[in-house]
């Protein structure tokens, strides 16, 4: 069963989406600030976390940067909640490395969608847990990286962004089949966000970050490992 904690200050709020979640089968711990946020997700280390952005005591921006610097919960899924529509907040937190992003009010039916799409994207298929290309490694269960064998800390939407090119290794990957792995669905906002995600992989990967290829007007490719 997957437990999600969810980080919320207004108590109905909180109140609904853990109703949501039980009904639907989901183990629910529930935060209502900041700080108890972090402390609960340090501690109890949920699947997945809805965080709340407008939050007493630290704010969700906050809380997620004090959860990815800890290897506890450096790769838990996170779903940003906010009232605030703005195309800027949406941008932000998606460049911070959050999963996805709702604006509130949403339905319940929305919530669940999201819910089960990210869960669904990070277990991935049993018997495929490690892929080695070139200098990379994944560890596909752990969501870790290794460069020549030292590990190096990627984000969630870069782990998936990689790993997407090099299980297709030479082919062109268009800006629209990257946006609906990583986020689930194509949507104009994360366009600017992808590029900037693929720029920090590059600077990342050091002397191996040339192997992104962009290809303009299309998307990205990986260049051919050597075997
Ligand atoms: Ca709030």
């Amino acid at each position: 069963m997957h437990r999600i904690l969810i980080v919320e200050d207004e108590r109905d709020i909180n109140d609904l989406i853990g109703f949501n979640l039980q009904r639907a089968g989901y183990e629910v711990i529930k935060a209502y600030d900041g700080l108890e946020g972090t402390e609960l997700a340090l501690r109890e280390r949920p699947d997945l976390i809805l965080l709340d952005l407008m939050l007493p005591g630290r704010d969700g921006y906050g809380v997620f940067r004090e959860l990815r610097r800890d290897s506890r919960t450096a790769t838990t899924p996170v779903i940003m909640l906010t009232a605030r529509a703005q195309t800027e907040d949406r941008i932000q937190g998606l460049e911070a490395g959050a999963d996805d992003y709702l604006t509130k009010p949403f339905s319940p039916k929305e919530l669940m969608l999201r819910v089960q799409a990210i869960l669904k994207r990070v277990e991935g298929a049993p018997g495929t847990v490690d892929l080695t290309y070139g200098p990379f490694r994944f560890d596909k269960n752990a969501l870790k990286f290794y460069l020549e064998n030292e590990p190096v800390d990627l984000t969630s939407t870069e782990f998936k962004l990689l790993l997407f090119l090099c299980e297709r290794p030479g082919k062109t990957q268009d800006r629209n089949d990257l946006l609906r792995t990583v986020w689930g669905y194509s949507d104009a906002t994360f366009s600017r966000t992808l590029d900037t995600h693929m720029k920090r992989l590059r600077q990342k990967l050091g002397p191996y970050g040339t192997m992104i290829e962009t290809v303009r007007g299309i998307g990205y490719c990986i260049a051919k490992a050597d075997a």
